[in-house]
């Protein structure tokens, strides 16, 4: 579970999170949405450990996180703008979660790499993690590219198996499908609904998009304002609205 009590940001004398409470059951594809700057990438960049909030507190999996580090917790994110390494290879871009924790700092000195057998054994386990990934994602014919060199399909695919390497608990998702172009982004919802549910972890996700939200979540919490007006499968939403403003975004009949 993601357990969010009370969650308050503010940016200066801006308040972004009024008090946010949402508890997100493990395996959920549970989506936020709402108009823009009413504080959906705050919220996730929280859980996340990416930012801190100013008050209330985050559980993943009945424990406390605030005083943990992004890396710490287990938890993944993928951003909108996929966050590649241009110069690093696909296959070291989806390395990089685990040569960052299972390496020493020692380790990653180039002069030093030759040396050390033990390295040899670690990074031999980090390239089969990242072979594993990389069939799974399709991306095993081009682990020698650079993001350059790809498709924005496949960028999208090398964001998500660097996500998908340290196989976390909890995926956070901002948007990761608004820089393609429409007919990609029909084919990759499909792509991360089975991923979801061979996964089987918990999906935050972020979007604008109400087929995306409608379609592929468990529950979607609409938000405005920085808080939840309302929390509810996609059909309660559609056939419920609690008011205007949701009925508008979700497309319900007037
Ligand atoms: P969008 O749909 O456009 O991505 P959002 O719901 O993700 O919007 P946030 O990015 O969470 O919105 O931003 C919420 C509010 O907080 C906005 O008014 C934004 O300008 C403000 N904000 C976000 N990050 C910062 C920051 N680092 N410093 C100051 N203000 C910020
Ligand atoms: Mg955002």
């Amino acid at each position: 579970t993601v357990a969010l009590s009370s969650i308050a940001k503010s940016f200066g004398s801006t308040k972004v999170l009024g008090g946010v409470d949402l508890d997100i059951a493990d395996g959920e594809f549970l989506t936020l949405v709402g108009p823009s700057g009413c504080g959906k990438s705050t919220l996730i960049r929280i859980i996340a450990g990416l930012e801190h909030q100013d008050g209330g507190g985050v559980a993943i999996g009945g424990s406390r996180v605030d005083h943990l580090r992004p890396h710490e917790r287990r938890v993944a994110m993928v951003f909108q703008s996929y966050a590649l390494y241009p110069h690093m290879s696909v296959r070291a871009n989806i390395a990089l979660p685990l040569t960052m924790s299972r390496l020493s700092l020692r380790q990653r000195l180039p002069l030093l790499r030759l040396l050390s057998r033990r390295r040899r054994e670690v990074m031999r386990g980090i390239e089969a993690d990242v072979g594993a990934v990389a069939m799974q994602l399709q991306l095993d014919h081009l682990l020698d590219r650079k993001p350059a060199q790809l498709s924005g399909g496949q960028r999208q695919r090398v964001a998500l198996g660097r996500a998908m390497v340290r196989q976390p608990a909890v995926f956070l998702m901002d948007e990761p499908l608004s820089n393609l172009d429409a007919k990609l982004r029909v084919h990759m919802r499909t792509e991360l609904a089975e991923l979801h549910k061979r996964l089987g972890a918990t999906f935050i996700y972020v979007t604008h998009d109400q087929v995306e939200a409608m379609t592929m979540s468990d529950r979607v919490a609409m938000m405005d304002s920085g808080s939840i007006l309302q929390l509810g499968t996609p059909s309660r939403l559609y056939e419920k609205p609690a008011s205007l403003k949701v009925a508008q975004f979700i497309g319900s009949p007037a």
